[in-house]
């Protein structure tokens, strides 16, 4: 990016709500149901139909407020957003307007340098979402109705953010407070998390905010990132060549890689907001913003920030078990089976999390909390290695085996064998015998290529089966080699 430059960010993040039913009616939520199956004439937008305000949604928009910072408000009201969509049958949406429940928050993130910023939030507001129009499925516009309706909260920040980066750090944190919160699935890909993106740049030290572009269509961490730094180099580019940014609606093209212009910016004025006359004003007691604060559960900074102490993980690797919070749960599942809850095994734990766990994950596209891996018997392989029974190699051999099988790691052990051998003299017989066939290689090391170490090391582990502790056949060849 262009230094002469900064950029000034703002998101407005909507994340789908978990609750049972409807915002506005007692329609089940429930996703993948047969299209326009979850439908009743208060969500389809009957005349004569009337809303009542699903108690859950406020109880989880106030947890959302309260992990952010909010203030929250103790009388607000629902305004009617005006529009003309097919999968809008109402033809207004119930939102939140000028007195949003929450408002005047912040959020603090940490960033890679490890520095830390704090991202004001303007309000979290409720409102529904509307249905799905599918233009894919056959030569007429089809549309699913079931998801009129299903209760949405946006969460909007002050203009704060200045990379690309800080937006990813921001949304993150959203994500993982939501998920932490179990009020929605945070998943971006699913649509149950999407997040528009305002942008704007101005000379470094200039005071006024440009005008700002906001993109849509953002529907992956990694989208909100691109499709951001591409924004700002568009209209940096736009303003060295002497011309204006437009106020515009601008559309992420993932295929692409790059925002294009989908209308001129709308007003709140075009909306028509007016007050929802069908539904009563929502008051919050203090009394009802006591119980959700005795339940709010501990979040990720906290969380991370225990671990590090709780078990002397370094940050980094609690950084990694928190941002996903089964992680997390999984990581502290399997800690606390350990025999030997020392810090040495603790580290082991979130080492073995951070490389094969991660990886079964990773090639099987899962989360950790739709796999049923055995604690126990994780822990317990943690342990064998971590006590110089076996050697890492085998731990990892006979991991897949462990999973697959459901056989306790100590019974595979067992049956193959494999019991690391740690009698100096056992091993001391096989490093001789190596020594001795390799000839060439040890006036090599004497010449002063030392780096044939390593070889002869293999060599050893190799003529035992992977069973000699390395630790033992290092020094031993050392030993010899110096000699
Ligand atoms: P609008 O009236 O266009 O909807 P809002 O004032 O409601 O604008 O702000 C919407 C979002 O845009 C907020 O997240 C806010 O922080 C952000 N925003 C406002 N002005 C700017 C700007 N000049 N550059 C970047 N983001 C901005
Ligand atoms: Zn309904
Ligand atoms: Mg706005």
């Amino acid at each position: 990016m262009n230094q002469k430059y900064e950029a000034v960010i703002g998101l407005e993040v909507h994340a789908q709500m978990l609750t049972k039913t409807k915002a506005f009616c007692t329609c089940t939520t429930e996703y993948g149901s047969l299209p326009n199956t979850n439908t009743c004439p208060t969500c389809l937008g009957h005349p004569g139909a009337l809303p009542v305000l699903n108690k859950s949604l406020v109880d989880y928009i106030i947890k959302m407020g309260l992990a952010t910072n909010c203030k929250i408000r103790p009388i607000s009201t629902f305004s009617r957003k005006n529009y003309f969509y097919p999968d809008l049958t109402k033809g207004y949406q119930i939102s939140q307007f000028e007195d949003p429940i929450c408002y005047d928050g912040k959020l603090e993130i940490e960033l890679d340098d490890n520095s830390k910023k704090t991202i004001g939030i303007t309000r979290i507001h409720m409102e529904e979402d509307a249905g799905k129009s599918i233009h894919d499925l056959d030569i007429d516009t089809l549309v699913d109705l079931n998801r009129c309706g299903v209760p949405l909260i946006e969460i909007v920040s002050e203009p704060d953010i200045r990379s690309a980066h800080e937006a990813y750090k921001y949304l993150m944190n959203i994500k993982q407070i939501v998920m932490y919160l179990g009020i929605c699935t945070g998943n971006m890909e699913e649509g149950a998390l999407r997040c528009d993106a305002n942008i704007s740049v101005r000379l470094r030290g200039a005071e006024k905010f440009g005008t700002k572009a906001e993109v849509k269509n953002l529907n992956s961490f990694r989208n909100v990132e691109k499709a951001i730094e591409f924004e700002i180099n568009r209209q940096i580019q736009i303003l060295e060549d002497g011309g204006r940014v437009a106020q515009e609606t601008r559309l992420w093209d993932g295929a692409k890689h790059e925002t294009r212009s989908m209308r001129s910016k709308e007003f709140a004025h075009d909306y028509r907001y007016f007050p929802e006359p069908d539904l009563v004003k929502v008051n919050v007691s203090d009394s009802w913003i006591d119980s959700m604060s005795k339940e709010m559960p501990e979040l990720p900074y906290a969380r991370k920030q225990r671990l590090i102490s709780q078990y002397s993980i370094p940050a980094y690797d609690a950084a990694i078990m928190v941002e996903d919070k089964y992680l997390a749960d999984f990581y502290e599942e399997v800690c606390s089976k350990l025999v030997n809850k020392n810090e040495r095994n603790y580290k082991h734990v979130s080492n073995w999390i951070m490389t094969e766990i991660l990886r079964i994950l990773s090639d099987k596209n899962v989360g950790i909390n739709e796999v049923n891996f055995n604690t126990l018997h994780i822990a317990e392989l943690i342990e064998l290695f971590s006590e110089d029974l076996i050697s890492s190699r085998i731990a990892k051999d006979i991991f897949p085996e462990m999973i697959s099988d459901g056989k306790s790691p100590k019974d595979i052990v067992k049956e193959k064998g494999l019991i690391q051998v740690s009698d100096s003299s056992a091993i001391d017989a096989i490093v001789q015998k190596v020594i001795a066939d390799n000839p060439d290689t040890i006036e090599k090391y004497k010449a002063g290529k030392t780096n044939v170490m390593g070889f002869l090391v293999g060599q050893v582990m190799k003529e035992m089966q992977g069973k000699a502790n390395p630790k033992i056949v290092t020094d031993l060849v050392k030993a010899i080699l110096e000699a």
